[in-house]
């Protein structure tokens, strides 16, 4: 008997099964389709680089600018800094699926850990182990594994957490396209990323356009109830940036689910889940990536150090350490979609609130270095006075003079 099983070697799959491997647990991975490229804008924080020992290489672009554009179009541009002095650290890394995933599967292989292509079927959880049922690629065979325990990152939709009973989460669907640029139009993109608000481009998160190497990825993601236009939203976003994108050829269309909540319970007797099977992208920014590779790493560490017994009440240390030390940035972030993607006037209002110094820079710190800087008093006040404000010219319009719009261009 195996001791491991781990469904999915994307980032969450590849991470937990070369924990498990480097701690000397014998760990199998099965992946359905290991020519596939998840849909991804493949934006990753810099942290990521040093805490999981990822070569520089596999970073397409290093982008230190953003910019972002309200629903009428004004546009405040950001420089990626945090709040220690400006470092090399300093940056928003763009990578590409098909490479990042490569190198991490690659790596929990040389590791130890054995690679199986099939797609998970069935799973049973008994007091004895983990019975799993799969069908392998090559062979067409439906075959059988025993385990001690089970690992889920298979994804939004995880068939683990299904097998164990468990709901679907709420879902958003994020649609992107891969546009190649002429040398002169990528110039444009060469060093920032752009986000975009408003209601016609993506009524539930932002849109993005984020440069790799040879093209821009431009995408957009939509909640519960606005799916079915995600392909117009989408149409939407190019038509409003067509002249940079003039003379653009697609590469590639791709969609997929992101999760847009924590599950209540990730781990069980002999099971655990882990990314975005677990719920653990933050809704902000569709941050997924980070969040997989590291609760999958957490998970693994927890279950390598209780495989004597694999119980449910030994295994919610995972859940417990986790949410002790995210739950605060994660109800944060929550609340901050819901405030700031709550319609178009309050995304001008989220707009105005990014020109904020402050701001900036603790939403950067948070982003690339993972830390909740705490935030001098001073700043604070300066923050709420931007907000207030914000929320008096957005939500007074008798104060602006009569017929005058609002602003338009570079604020
Ligand atoms: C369009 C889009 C843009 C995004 N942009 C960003 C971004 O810029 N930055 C960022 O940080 N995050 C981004 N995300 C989120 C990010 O892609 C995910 O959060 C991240 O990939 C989650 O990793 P994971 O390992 O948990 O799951 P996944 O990457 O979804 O991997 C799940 C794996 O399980 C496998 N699997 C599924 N079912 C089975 C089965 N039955 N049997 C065997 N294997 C199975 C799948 O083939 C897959 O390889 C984006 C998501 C989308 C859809």
């Amino acid at each position: 008997m195996d001791e491991v099983l781990v469904v999915g070697a994307s980032v969450g799959g590849s991470t937990a099964a070369e924990t498990l491997a480097k701690a000397g647990v014998p760990v199998v991975m099965l992946e359905r389709d290991l020519a596939r490229v998840k849909p991804c804008g493949g934006a990753v924080p810099p942290v990521a680089f040093k805490e999981f020992d990822i070569p520089q290489s596999l970073i397409s672009r290093k982008v230190h600018h953003a910019l972002v554009h309200s629903p009428s179009e004004r546009t405040v541009a950001i420089d990626v800094v945090g709040t220690s002095p400006h470092s090399d650290d300093d940056y928003i890394a763009m990578c590409c699926r098909e490479e990042f995933d490569q190198f991490l599967r690659n790596r929990a292989v040389a590791q130890g850990a054995h690679l199986i292509e099939g797609q998970l079927l069935d799973l049973k959880v008994t007091p004895a182990g983990v019975t799993t049922t799969y069908r392998e690629k090559a062979s067409g065979a439906t075959k059988t594994l025993r385990t001690t325990a089970v690992i889920g990152a298979d994804g939004a939709y995880s068939p683990t957490a299904k097998a164990l009973g468990l709901p679907n989460l709420p879902r958003c669907v994020a649609i992107q396209e891969r546009i190649r640029l002429p040398d002169d139009k990528m110039a444009r993109w060469a060093d920032t990323a752009d986000l975009y608000l408003g209601t016609e481009v993506s009524p539930d998160l932002y849109a993005w356009a984020f440069p790799k190497k040879d093209h821009v990825a431009v995408g957009m993601g939509a909640g519960h109830g606005h799916t079915k236009a995600a392909k117009q939203h989408l149409a939407n976003l190019k038509q409003r940036i067509a002249p940079e994108l003039a003379g653009g050829e697609i590469i590639l269309q791709e969609a997929h689910a992101l999760p847009m909540q924590p599950r209540p319970q990730i781990a069980f007797d002999r099971a655990m889940l882990v990314g975005d099977a677990a719920g653990l992208v933050v809704n902000t920014s569709g941050e997924g990536i980070y969040w997989a590779m590291k609760s999958a790493q957490l998970a693994a560490e927890v279950l390598a150090g209780s495989l004597l017994n694999p119980s449910a009440e030994r295994l919610l240390r995972y859940q417990r350490t986790w949410w002790k030390q995210y739950g605060t940035m994660y109800r944060f972030l929550r609340w901050l979609q819901k405030w700031g993607y709550g319609g178009e006037r309050q995304m001008e209002v989220f707009t105005d609130m990014c020109r904020n110094r402050d701001v900036q820079q603790l939403t950067f710190e948070s982003y690339m270095h993972k830390t909740m800087a705490p935030m001098p008093w001073l700043a604070q006040m300066r923050m709420t006075g931007d907000i207030l404000k914000a929320q008096v010219k957005y939500y007074l319009p008798r104060m602006r003079p009569a017929g005058k719009p609002a602003a338009r261009g570079y604020a």
